[in-house]
């Protein structure tokens, strides 16, 4: 589309008929907010621009033509879909946040210092207190990174499905790494179900057997390991992020008989 911009020069009639049409075309605009609010708290839906348009029909008065009242509710109607847009793309990934790696940092520097240290000193004391400290930080630190996810996700979502943690996967696992991320895990879990249930939402959680390696589309086992980030599909070609597939393998075992609706899974939620 081109467009066009005129430099108006208007008389002083003209002026205040440009100036009437603004404040009234304002007031329209926060009526028709005001409308919108009212109905979505009503009965949690959105009027349409048409609604809009139809309802605010010959309410330009003298100064505010139709198609100016038309062009309002098309506008607000636009402006509240980017928000809606905004707020659905404004879920963060699961992952460990940026400060944690960096406490982490912080927290090995201090301890090697604490190492370093005569025993019985004072300036071995001073370093385990603070070597303390720094772990009471960031135990803080996921603690309340645990408390903003759940309730983001607790909310949102009617149903979320998990991996079930099992005491079999913690004996196998001989990584410290991995136990303490399993022990994270059930801490963020159990935050999750306690803030799903005050909002009457529901966590399943379902056996984690497979759930990386089988095929979302045709079921197949596809060996790869923890390294392979994408699940291709030998036997029928489903090419999706390994991560993708697992959660739609476990979301499918929460739920066995429905079929996938995409928007209730989001990507990028690491659970293998
Ligand atoms: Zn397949």
């Amino acid at each position: 589309m081109r467009t066009f911009e005129f430099r108006l020069y208007p008389n002083k009639e003209q002026s205040r008929r440009l100036m009437a049409c603004l404040a009234e075309s304002r007031k329209l605009f926060n009526e028709m907010l005001a409308q919108m609010k009212q109905q979505y708290e009503q009965d949690g839906t959105f009027p349409s621009k048409y609604d809009l348009t139809a309802q605010f029909k010959g309410r330009g008065g003298e100064y505010v033509p139709a198609t100016t009242v038309q062009m309002l509710a098309d506008r607000l109607s636009k402006s509240l879909k980017r928000f809606l847009a905004a707020r659905e793309l404004g879920i963060p990934d699961v992952g460990f946040p940026r400060f944690y790696r960096t406490s982490q940092k912080t927290l090995r520097r201090k301890q090697r210092r604490l190492c370093r240290r005569k025993k019985g000193s004072n300036r071995r004391r001073k370093a385990a207190r603070s070597t303390a400290q720094t772990h009471l930080k960031i135990a803080r630190q996921r603690r309340d990174f645990h408390f903003k996810t759940a309730k983001l996700y607790a909310e949102r979502y009617q149903l979320i499905a998990v991996e079930k943690l099992t005491i079999l996967n913690m004996v196998q696992n001989h990584s410290l790494a991995k136990s303490i991320m399993d022990a994270s895990w059930g801490a963020f879990l159990a935050i999750l179900e306690e803030k799903a249930e005050r909002a009457g939402h529901q966590v399943i959680r379902v056996n984690p057997r497979f759930t990386s390696q089988k095929c979302h589309k045709c079921g197949e086992i596809v060996q790869k390991s923890l390294s392979v980030r994408t699940h291709i599909c030998p036997f029928c070609g489903y090419i999706a992020d390994r991560d993708v597939n697992a959660a739609k393998n476990i979301l499918k075992r929460a739920r066995p008989g429905h079929g996938l609706q995409e928007s209730t899974y989001t990507d990028g939620c690491s659970v293998s």
